[in-house]
């Protein structure tokens, strides 16, 4: 137990800290109407500028722009009509004090940091859904009082860290790398603390350690000791788990597996053989190719004739299905006529020297006439 004296002195030390500040918000409001003033100004001015000189085009941007500066000193002065907040009643030696003793009845041990300008108290160990996360020492340091917000004038100290796994600057769910994240209890911590009432802003913080917020927590208490995987039920930390954009699970290593189109990572629930190559494939690069089967991008493709998809290796050396390839050939044997007795076998001969033309002669052989064989085609020296 500190002694008097001791407490009287520090209660100086807290008032001086604690003292009002500049009003930072008027300071602003202030400089925007200097601003505002100012640019209304220049803006006359060049509104004048443009009637002299006959720039009518220009006057309705200009009259907007006065508007909008008008506008704008408006509301710098509707704020400033505001009166400024009266500072709450800057607590007295004795009020500190008792605040102090309250505080050392509460916690049981105070410690006085002067020289780092510290208050520190130690909790009980606290657990939260049978996660222990051992006791925390809270420290005030005086000297950010007005510097900085409620909250953050605590420092949040694990004794006996117990982090997230993978995540060692989060030693509880709302506490990373030292600094509270209070949430609802933000705005009546900093409160006290602006009323002196040292005790309560001890509680809130204490208080906001021992619930635990599932939605505002760095790393939910499920997932402290590491992410379930969905396959084999073990425990990976977060960073180095992974996940499966099929189903959303979160996955082990060995548990992992990729697509072998895309990559992207699958559980194997999510990968499908691919009929062409049997490669792993998502449900997203495969796609149907007939007969129940789905193939990937590499081993499907469109039959030239009908697009319809086919595995790649179905498809003729042309690109066809085996139906288009049948009727292909049928419409062929359609157009194959006895060869005509007159056709000019020379010609004839000429034109089978070229590849895949075995039609070519056919269709041209009506062409063949006397007068239209044309000097371009070459015939033989007799
Ligand atoms: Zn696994
Ligand atoms: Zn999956
Ligand atoms: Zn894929
Ligand atoms: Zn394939
Ligand atoms: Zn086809």
């Amino acid at each position: 137990m500190h002694s008097l004296r001791r407490l009287v002195r520090l209660a100086g030390r807290l008032g001086d800290a604690r003292r009002p500040r500049a009003e930072p918000d008027r300071d602003l409001h202030f400089g925007d109407l200097h601003h505002s003033w100012d640019a209304l100004q220049a803006d006359r001015r060049r509104l004048a500028l443009a009637h002299d000189c006959g720039f009518t085009h220009c006057l309705p941007v200009l009259r907007e722009e006065i508007r909008l500066r008008i506008e704008a000193l408006h509301r710098s002065v509707a704020a400033l009509r505001v009166p400024p907040r009266t500072p709450a009643e800057s607590p007295g030696a004795s009020d500190w004090v008792a605040e102090l003793r309250a505080l050392e009845a509460e916690f049981g041990e105070l410690e006085i940091d002067d020289r780092r300008c510290v208050l520190r108290v130690v909790t009980e160990p606290i657990a939260l859904k049978r996660v222990e996360l051992g006791p925390f020492a809270l420290e005030l340091v005086w000297s950010r009082f007005g510097e900085t917000r409620g909250a953050h004038c605590f420092d949040i100290l694990a004794l006996e860290p117990n982090p997230a796994g993978g995540r060692d600057r989060v030693t509880h769910p709302h506490v990373q790398d030292g600094t509270l994240c209070a949430g609802d209890a933000a705005a009546p911590i900093e409160r006290a603390l602006a009323d002196g009432r040292l005790g309560d802003a001890f509680a809130l913080v204490r208080s906001v350690l021992e619930t635990y917020n599932p939605k505002s927590a760095y790393v939910g208490l499920d997932e402290w000791h590491g992410t379930p995987c969905s396959d084999c039920g073990d425990r990976t930390d977060r960073e180095e788990s992974y996940y499966c954009t099929g189903c959303h699970s979160d996955l082990c290593e060995d548990c992992s597996s990729c697509c072998r189109s895309c990559e992207e990572t699958r559980c194997d629930g999510c990968l499908e053989p691919c009929a062409g190559c049997s490669d792993p494939t998502c449900s997203r690069c495969l796609d149907e190719v007939g007969g129940g089967k789905s193939a990937c991008r590499e081993c499907r493709a469109d039959c030239r004739d009908c697009s319809e998809l086919f595995l790649r290796k179905a498809l003729s050396g042309l690109g066809l299905c085996d139906d288009c390839l049948a009727a292909e050939e049928a419409d062929e044997s359609d157009l194959h006529p006895e060869p005509e007795p007159e056709s000019e076998p020379e010609v004839q001969s000429e034109l089978e020297l070229e590849p895949q033309s075995e039609l070519r002669p056919l269709t041209l052989a009506p062409l063949l006439s006397e007068d239209l064989l044309c000097p371009a085609i070459p015939t033989r020296p007799g």
